[in-house]
C-alpha cells in the first residue's frame, strides 16, 4: 500500500493518510448516504476532464450538514462547475431558499441542469454567467444587500478568495457561514515550493496567503478542514 501523505496528488486530492483510507470513508459512510441526484451529477461529471475541482463528496456531506444547521434563506455560491455543490445546496436548503449561483463559463453547469430540473430544485437557484468580482461589488451597490445572505461557499478562481472574502463579510450577515474550498491545495501549502509542480505553484502561493490573512481575521471564527482538498468553514462574527 502506497502512503501518499508526502506527495502532491494531482486528481480527486485526498490528504488522508492512504488513497484506501478516503476510498474506506467514501464507501461506508458517504456513497451510501449521498441523494441520488447527486450521485448521478458526480457520474455525469466524472469524466470531465477538469472533474477534480468539484467539492469531495466527503466535504460536501459536512457541508449539507453545516446547511442543515444554519438553515439559510439567501445563499451565494461563486464557481459552480457542473453543480455538484449547487446541487446539494439546493436540495438542502428550504423551498423558500434562494441561491445567487456565479460562474464565468456556463458550459460545464449545462451538464448538470437537467439533473437539477429533475431533482426539482432549480427555482431556487438563479445561475449568473460572469466572473464574480463584478457580480459582489453590484451587489454591493444596493444597501439592502448588506447582511442579507445566510450562506456562501467559495470555489473558483483562488487568485480572488480574498477579494471574495472582503466582499463577502459585507453581504453575508453576522452570525453567517461561508466555506472555501481547496485551501490545502493538495497539501501543497505545507511543502517546499520547489517540490510541488510548477503547474500548482501559482494557486499554492494564493492558498498560502489567503489562509495566513483568514487565520488573522477578527471578523470571522475559522476551522480548517483536512477533508478533500481542505475547507475552511468560517463564521462571521462582526
Ligand atoms: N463548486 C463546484 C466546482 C467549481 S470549479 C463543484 O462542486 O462542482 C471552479 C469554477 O470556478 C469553474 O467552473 C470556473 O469556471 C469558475 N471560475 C473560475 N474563475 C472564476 C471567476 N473569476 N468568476 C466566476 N467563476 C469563476
Ligand atoms: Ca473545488
Amino acid at each position: 500500500m502506497e502512503n501518499t501523505r508526502n506527495q502532491v496528488s494531482t486528481k480527486n486530492p485526498t490528504l488522508l493518510q492512504s488513497e484506501e483510507l478516503h476510498e474506506y470513508i467514501l464507501k461506508t459512510g458517504v456513497y451510501p448516504r449521498e441523494p441520488n441526484p447527486l450521485k448521478e451529477l458526480r457520474i455525469a461529471t466524472a469524466n470531465h476532464p477538469m472533474a477534480f475541482m468539484g467539492i469531495a463528496p466527503d466535504a460536501g456531506q459536512l457541508m449539507t450538514m453545516l446547511l442543515k444547521l444554519v438553515n439559510p434563506k439567501n445563499a451565494i455560491e461563486i464557481g459552480v462547475f457542473t453543480g455538484y455543490s449547487l446541487l446539494l445546496t439546493a436540495l438542502t436548503i428550504p423551498d423558500y431558499g434562494k441561491i445567487t449561483a456565479i460562474d464565468k463559463n456556463r458550459k460545464a453547469y449545462e451538464i448538470g441542469l437537467p439533473i437539477i430540473k429533475k431533482a426539482g430544485v432549480e427555482h431556487k437557484i438563479d445561475f449568473t454567467e460572469s466572473p464574480a468580482l463584478p457580480i459582489l461589488d453590484k451587489l454591493l451597490e444596493n444597501p439592502e444587500k448588506e447582511g442579507s445572505f445566510d450562506f456562501a461557499f467559495v470555489d473558483a478562481d483562488k487568485n480572488n478568495y480574498w477579494n471574495y472574502h472582503k466582499r463577502l463579510m459585507k453581504l453575508v450577515k453576522i452570525g453567517g457561514m461561508v466555506i472555501y474550498d481547496n485551501t490545502l491545495w493538495g497539501g501543497s501549502v505545507a511543502l517546499r515550493e520547489e517540490d510541488v509542480p510548477e503547474a500548482k505553484r501559482e494557486w499554492r502561493q494564493c492558498a498560502i496567503e489567503f489562509n495566513k490573512l483568514i487565520s488573522a481575521d477578527p471578523r470571522v471564527e475559522m476551522s480548517q478542514v483536512p477533508l478533500g482538498d481542505g475547507i475552511t468553514i468560517c463564521r462571521r462574527v462582526c
